[in-house]
């Protein structure tokens, strides 16, 4: 139920390690905070393209487990 307003982003890199970004609401504003190095940014609109920035650029991180 608590998981309504918790998302994540997760990308692995090419050692094949997982990196997380997770995605809070709170009111309005979102908040994006990555699991791995502990960056973190509000993010009004399209947290998720944020998040996925992120892991690429600061971690290269850009496959996706889920496959796509
Ligand atoms: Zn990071």
């Amino acid at each position: 139920m608590s998981e309504i307003n918790t998302s994540k982003v997760s990308r692995w890199d090419q050692h094949g390690r997982e990196h997380v970004v997770r995605v809070r609401r709170a009111g309005s504003r979102r908040t994006i905070r990555c699991e791995t190095c502990g960056w973190c940014q509000g993010a009004q609109f399209l947290p998720w393209l944020k998040a996925e920035e992120h892991l690429a650029q600061a971690h290269q991180a850009t496959v996706d487990p889920a496959g796509a």
